[in-house]
């Protein structure tokens, strides 16, 4: 690990500050993935800006809406009345991620800046386009078991890691952020990026630019919502196929639906068409499968991660009969 400055600021603003006037500078909360990214030398900076003694940790419902402190722990947060209570997909999303140990130390901040967990990305020694930009993707013919079908690019096809922010874009959450150009409120569809011919740049924070706290609306909607995360193994893990649903039904007929995935794309992934497909319709074999085949539309398998497309459509059609109490 190379050597770094260390600051701990008091405030917010000093810390948009104290990184960004210099480029080389990061902010620092739970340090769960920052810190091995820094150990593996796929990651480094000359100034580590450390966030927690900032008073960013409470979760306060009002409103209409439930506002979470980018410092609140991944533990904290799951067991939190409030969150259990109305937004049951994220507690859910939150306890199925890492391990307690973790869970008790990461911030939900970090949680949705958290790096991919491509093998080529975390291995200094191997080319890779989103550590170094035009060194290569041995992803593309390589390791790709748990790469990305939807999303991806020609540059990169790494899969984004992250449960909470799965669970969250299905309910329409809000990203809050400080940065030396002020504060912005980012709708989370909006916060994560394509690779495209940029994989290096994975959200749209600016330099300097902090999350503050995240905002998540208290629908009827939201309270009866469930997270499935299909895994290799029951712990410390992170998804395969996961799908945050959230679902309004009338009888046996979806009112509305929301719906979002992980483990199957790039970033987070919604799909408008798979809930049009569901909308209005009863929870039937046929109307699952259209929602699946609109869900996949476009997916691309490679040789180690086609089985995901098969997958994802029976997770979904699963999860939702569960959820929607249809056998
Ligand atoms: Fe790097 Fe993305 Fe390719 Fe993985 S998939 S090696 S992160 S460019």
């Amino acid at each position: 690990m190379k050597a770094f400055d260390y600051a701990s600021p008091a405030t917010v603003a000093e810390a948009v500050r104290l990184v960004g006037e210099r480029p080389g500078a990061g902010f620092i909360a739970g340090g769960t993935d920052l810190l091995n990214l820094m150990k593996d030398g796929a990651r480094s900076h000359d100034r580590i800006v450390d966030l927690n003694a900032l008073p960013l940790g409470d979760v306060v419902q009002s409103g209409g809406v439930i506002r979470i402190g980018a410092l609140a722990r991944m533990a904290d947060v799951a067991a939190h009345p409030a969150v259990r209570r109305s937004l049951p997909v994220v507690s859910q999303a939150l306890l199925n991620s890492a391990s307690p140990q973790v869970r008790n130390m990461a911030a939900i901040g970090g949680n949705l800046l958290q790096r991919t967990r491509c093998g080529y990305f975390r291995d200094a020694g191997s080319p890779c386009n989103k550590r170094q930009p035009g060194s290569g993707c041995p992803a593309i013919d390589g390791q790709n078991r748990g790469h990305a079908v939807l999303g991806g690019s020609d540059q990169c096809i790494a899969v984004h890691p992250s449960d909470f922010a799965v669970a969250l874009l299905a309910l329409d959450a809000v990203v809050l952020t400080r940065g030396p150009a002020g504060s912005r409120r980012i709708p989370l569809g909006d916060f994560h990026l394509l690779p495209g011919t940029t994989p290096d740049r994975e959200n749209v924070l600016a330099h300097g630019e902090m999350i503050v706290a995240v905002e998540v609306p208290t629908t009827t909607m939201a309270a009866k919502s469930a997270y499935l995360k299909l895994r290799d193994r029951t712990t410390f893990e992170f998804a395969v196929v996961a799908v945050a649903a959230a679902l309004d039904m009338r009888g046996s007929v979806v009112r509305d639906v929301r719906l979002a995935f992980g483990g199957i794309a790039t970033k987070p992934w919604r799909s408008p068409e798979a809930e049009a497909a569901l909308r209005g319709k009863a929870i039937t074999d046929d109307t699952l499968a259209a929602a699946g085949q609109a869900l996949v539309r476009g997916a691309v398998g490679r040789q180690g991660n086609a089985f995901k497309i098969d997958l994802v459509q029976r997770a979904l059609a699963g999860h939702l009969r569960e959820l929607g109490g249809v056998r």
